[in-house]
């Protein structure tokens, strides 16, 4: 992907600028929807008063959620237009540590669209699951309809940038959930059976990190991680964070 505004690497908010271009550019090629824009707005409020780190419950988090993919039978990685064009390589790097498929599943749905999005995966290597010939009970937006090697059988799906409809109906599916979302108050983080508070631009890195060292493990060791883990308190912390964050940039001024 080429971006067509310059951005100097020194620039203060170097990092965010570029993130941005690059749903721009995703939007002009047809991947990212125009919602996901808003979406990442949103998302981006979050990451500011959270002081855009990973905090240690997001590491908490992503650690457990990385052993309960080792330990799953079938899991599957939910792509959308913003994950398309945000961290198509990182993607693929976590799928193929895991033994994840990858799925093309979103929310404004055309079949343009997921053609657009699966032939942009192709450039990264990624074989993604797009047949859209099973639909998942109970929901009514186009996130229902998946592929039948894919979601429709997956034990553990980890669905980053998610609705909460969604998510309910996954688990509701008997599916455990992993959300990636910035927002600790919505209904995704909510509902999510691991609750990643952190950018998908940083929490899939981190996780690939956490794949490469829970790899090897004995899968009784996997089990003491996923046992140990608490969602509630991972989801307490992060909103508790969001208030020590902006008590302590009050008292800086
Ligand atoms: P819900 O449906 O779960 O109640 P919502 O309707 O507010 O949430 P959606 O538009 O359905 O939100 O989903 C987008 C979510 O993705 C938002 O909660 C936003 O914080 C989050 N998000 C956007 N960009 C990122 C990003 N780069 N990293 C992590 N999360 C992000
Ligand atoms: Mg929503």
């Amino acid at each position: 992907m080429t971006l067509v505004m310059h951005i100097p690497k020194s620039h203060p908010r170097y990092q965010s600028l570029i993130t941005r271009e690059k749903l721009v550019e995703g939007f002009k090629l047809g991947v990212t929807a125009i919602q996901g824009l808003i979406a990442h707005g949103r998302g981006e409020t979050f990451d500011y008063i959270l002081g855009e780190r990973s905090h240690d419950f997001a590491l908490k988090a992503e650690k457990a959620a990385v052993a309960e993919m080792l330990l799953a039978k079938h899991p599957v990685v939910s792509v959308n237009g913003n994950v398309a064009v945000l961290v198509p390589k990182e993607v693929k790097k976590l799928a193929d540590l895991t033994n994840a498929k990858i799925e093309i599943n979103v929310f404004h749905w055309s079949k343009e669209r997921v053609e657009k999005i699966k032939s942009y995966l192709e450039k990264f290597g990624i074989e993604a699951l797009a047949s859209q010939d099973a639909v998942l009970e109970g929901l009514e937006s186009a996130r229902r309809i998946v592929d039948s090697r894919g979601i429709y059988i997956a034990d553990v799906v980890l669905v980053p940038l998610e609705d909460g409809d969604r998510c309910e109906i996954l688990r509701k599916h008997g599916k455990k959930v992993i959300a990636i979302d910035l927002n600790p108050l919505s209904r995704t983080s909510q509902m999510a059976d691991y609750s990643i508070v952190d950018n998908v631009i940083r929490a899939i890195p981190n996780m690939i990190e956490f794949a490469e060292e829970l790899k090897n493990l004995e899968r009784e060791e996997l089990k003491t991680i996923v046992d140990n883990y608490n969602n509630k308190e991972i989801l307490k912390n992060a909103i508790l964070a969001i208030r020590d964050h902006l008590t302590k940039m009050a008292e800086s001024i």
